[in-house]
């Protein structure tokens, strides 16, 4: 593998300690032939040994980010700075402006971040985003008091956690109280109170029934190039709402899709992003598209192998554009190649958290990799992990990959491998 010359342009990639995004992000830097520096929040020894490659930044901090990483840009000039989950996209953003990077405003980053704050922007479109009603109560109010106050059914959640760790819905005034005194706690739990302000307040909202979709997309000059329309088949009706199949391309009518990128594009104008990644979740009733949440990042955990572009090899990894490398590319304000995503229909299933307990054992994966059409389990739990279900767990214990020629055979495909493993917990 040459390396990269000293004129390809040099990414700053800002990875959070815990992403499984990092190998997907440096393998498509490696075929861009561009130079990397990973920025990550504690130093590596191999930071001296490596001074262009490595740099430590506080995320917590984006202002001070910014200042170190634009002392280190004078020695290594950088062409493109990207975070990769919601804290990191702040920085990023941070970045972008000191260095007249391409990116977004920290205002647009943050509002992303924040579920509060978002909707707030979004109440005020005037209707071109339909959004629930929604209201922001201290975590310490009286829970009874409000359970009184609120409409049902209503969805009750934390204002910057993930993978709908503390999203709980409330069909009564006793469910209420049971649900706001959870997510209370979800909210003192240490590493969650360390967010600081964001962790002191819940946010109830209206529940929006219908189907829910999520769509990745690429903005590029403040227009969104769709890259993909998932439908999630499986019904989130609550009371907690773990996602588990995505499935593309969507089998949604045509002009219902087209509705569905229309309130996304309008959202992002609304929030005030322009530039790269997006995820968004809506759903979509009989009185059209509503925005769940609208992401300044790309899909989270290892969904994106799920997403190739262009065309390639069947069955191999020759020729496609993966996500990552779009994503570089947008940064790095390189060429992009097509944004078509392929024709195959492809799907991921974030395989839910069988249960509490700590994982003894896994059975059935190589029977689950042998279902046809089905390309990947991919394990990330560990034995002896203590698996936690939702609302307070956040992480899946593994993904499952499959592609075939339409969604219903995909979908198919990974309940039948789903179905083959075995959690035994302890
Ligand atoms: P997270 O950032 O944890 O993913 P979200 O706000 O996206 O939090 O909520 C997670 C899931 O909960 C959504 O994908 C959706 O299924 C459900 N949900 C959240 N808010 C609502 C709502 N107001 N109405 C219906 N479902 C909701
Ligand atoms: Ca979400």
């Amino acid at each position: 593998m040459p390396r990269p010359s000293t004129l390809s342009p040099r990414l700053l990639l800002l990875l959070p300690s815990t992403t499984y995004r990092a190998t997907a992000f440096v393998e498509a830097a490696r075929r861009l032939d561009i130079a990397l520096s990973v920025a990550s929040e504690r130093s590596s020894t191999f930071e001296q040994a490596q001074p262009a490659g490595l740099l430590t930044l506080d995320f917590t901090a984006p202002a001070d980010a910014a200042a170190r990483a634009a002392a280190f840009a004078r020695e290594h000039p950088l062409a493109g700075v990207l975070g990769v989950d919601d804290n990191t996209a702040v920085v990023a953003a941070a970045i972008a402006e000191r260095l007249t990077l391409r990116g977004n405003p920290v205002a647009a980053a943050l509002a992303a971040r924040d579920k509060h704050r978002q909707r707030e922007l979004l109440g005020r479109t005037a209707g071109s985003v339909a959004v629930p009603r929604f209201a922001l109560y201290p975590a310490d109010a009286d829970a009874a008091a409000l359970g009184r106050l609120v409409e049902y059914p209503c969805v009750l959640k934390p204002l910057q956690l993930s993978a709908s760790r503390g999203v709980i819905r409330a069909d009564s005034p006793a469910e209420f109280v049971a649900a706001f005194r959870r997510v209370a706690a979800i909210l003192a739990e240490p590493e969650v109170a360390a967010c600081g302000e964001s962790a002191r307040s819940v946010l109830v909202e209206q529940f929006v029934p219908g189907p829910e979709f999520a769509l990745e997309g690429l903005l590029v000059g403040g227009r969104l190039a769709v890259l993909a329309l998932f439908d999630k088949p499986d019904p989130l009706n609550g009371p907690f709402f773990e996602e588990t199949i995505y499935v593309t391309p969507s089998r949604l009518a045509l002009a219902a899709q087209c509705e569905l990128a229309a309130t996304t594009q309008a959202a992002a104008t609304a929030m005030g992003l322009v530039e790269g990644p997006i995820h968004a979740e809506l759903r979509y009733n009989e009185r059209g598209p509503w925005l769940i949440e609208l992401a300044a990042r790309p899909i989270g955990g290892r969904c994106s192998a799920a997403l190739r572009f262009g065309t390639g090899d069947e069955g191999t990894e020759k020729g496609w554009v993966s996500l990552e490398e779009l994503i570089i590319r947008h940064a790095l304000a390189m060429e992009l190649p097509t944004l078509e995503r392929e024709r195959q229909a492809a799907g991921v299933m974030m395989i839910p958290v069988p249960g509490a307990g700590e994982l003894r054992e896994l059975r059935g994966v190589e029977a689950a990799r042998a279902v046809p059409l089905v390309e990947d389990v991919a394990i990330t739990a560990h034995r002896g992990q203590r698996l936690v279900p939702l609302p307070e767990g956040a992480r899946y214990p593994g993904f499952i990959f499959a592609r075939g020629p339409g969604p219903a055979e995909v979908e198919a495909a990974l309940r039948d491998a789903h179905r083959r493993l075995e959690f035994v917990l302890g």
